[in-house]
């Protein structure tokens, strides 16, 4: 048996108001006045004078902002990448996200395109890259991703949505400052919380499970149904414990994985753009036949946060569109093979995966 030896992020700073020490954390880094540091920053921010006289800029640093509005695509990054190649003297010190996932996966493939030749839909799959990314930061200011820890960053590329899963794209530093999420809307807030609330089940019920996933996704899962479910928290600490949930539930699929609220949100996604946080609501919330608990407490969380989800995103697709979804969401064999077994193949047909759908 080989067991797997996987990087974790080396450094990580927790605090509120540590974003503000960000200088003194990668001025180190600059290898020289002509290697910048590139800031990539969710646009929701442009204006928000709070957080941005606070990036701290010198010598040839920009700031790029970046809309979250689309999850990121291959094409995307690798315009990114080209521009930074043409418009900087030297190849950046480093590359700084700030945002939520969505900005993260971002900051991660733009930091492993600098340095690895070709497309970067050339490297979506296990351990195609070849040389180490440049130093790169995440600032998360939305919690429940766990991209801030995890291994992968997810793209839609000309064929498929997958991951960029590689020893090279877990960031080198992330700062966790809670007060960077006060303005987060309430529906995103409880969408991206969820994305963790399910990795949790879906690391916890899964045949991957193990006792390092297992006491990550405890802990996750925990931290989920104190902030969701009850009344005891302030503000501050509900956002603190979901910063620390989303870390936890990070780790909790780095050594499992996820499952079928998973593969048929990506399924969602690469056809109909729907954003992964709300996506993942809208599966999990029909899978009681797989995840009997976990949905029932996903409903009580709903209800408590007058949550109305989307409905009949499927009602008017053709046989074709299906059968498109269908394909993407049944590629992703590992997140199946975790959920139902070896044998997942004959549990989940692509007609019963259509019939699913057909209830979205
Ligand atoms: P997001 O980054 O797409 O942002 C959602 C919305 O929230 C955007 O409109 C954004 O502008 C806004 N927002 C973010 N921070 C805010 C703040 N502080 N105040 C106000 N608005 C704010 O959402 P997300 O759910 O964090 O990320 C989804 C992305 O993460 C997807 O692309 C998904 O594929 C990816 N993802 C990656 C991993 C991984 O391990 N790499 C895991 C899960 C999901
Ligand atoms: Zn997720």
């Amino acid at each position: 048996m080989n067991y797997r030896n996987f990087p974790m992020v080396p450094k990580v700073i927790f605090g509120r108001g540590s974003f503000n020490q960000l200088n003194d954390i990668i001025a180190p880094k600059r290898i020289s006045i002509n290697a910048p540091f590139i800031f990539l920053v969710d646009d929701v921010f442009k204006n928000n004078t709070w957080l941005t006289s606070r990036i701290p800029t010198a010598y040839e640093d920009k700031i790029i902002y970046i809309s979250a509005n689309q999850e990121p695509t291959t094409v995307q990054v690798d315009a990114l990448v080209e521009d930074l190649i043409l418009n900087t003297k030297a190849l950046p010190s480093g590359i700084i996200g700030i945002g939520g996932g969505t900005i993260l996966d971002l900051a991660k493939a733009v930091s492993i395109m600098l340095t690895n030749k070709g497309e970067s839909k050339d490297y979506q799959g296990w351990d195609l890259v070849k040389n180490p990314a440049i130093y790169h930061v995440g600032i998360p200011t939305l919690s429940g991703t766990g991209a801030e820890v995890s291994r992968t960053t997810v793209l839609t590329g000309p064929e498929r949505k997958l991951g960029i899963n590689s020893d090279f794209t877990p960031f080198d530093q992330v700062v966790l400052d809670s007060e960077l999420t006060n303005n987060v809307p309430k529906d995103q807030w409880f969408y991206t919380g969820m994305d963790c609330y399910i990795h949790c089940v879906e690391s916890l019920t899964g045949n991957y499970l193990n006792a390092f996933s297992q006491s990550y996704g405890e802990m996750a899962l925990q931290l989920c149904e104190s902030i969701f479910l009850t009344n005891d928290l302030s503000t501050i600490e509900a956002q603190e414990k979901l910063m620390m949930a989303s870390w936890h539930g990070g780790m909790s699929i780095a050594y499992s994985q996820v499952g079928v609220a998973h593969a048929m949100s990506y399924g969602l996604s690469y056809l109909l753009g729907t954003k992964h946080g709300i996506g993942n609501c809208i599966v999990f919330d029909h899978l009681e036949e797989f995840y009997p608990e976990g949905v029932k407490v996903f409903k009580a969380m709903k209800k408590k946060h007058n949550i109305i989800l989307p409905k009949g995103i499927c009602a008017n697709l053709s046989d074709r569109e299906f059968d498109i979804m269908i394909n993407i969401s049944l590629s992703l064999d590992p997140l199946w093979e975790n959920a139902l077994g070896k044998n997942w193949k004959k549990i989940m047909t692509p007609k019963k995966l259509k019939q699913l759908y057909q209830k979205m």
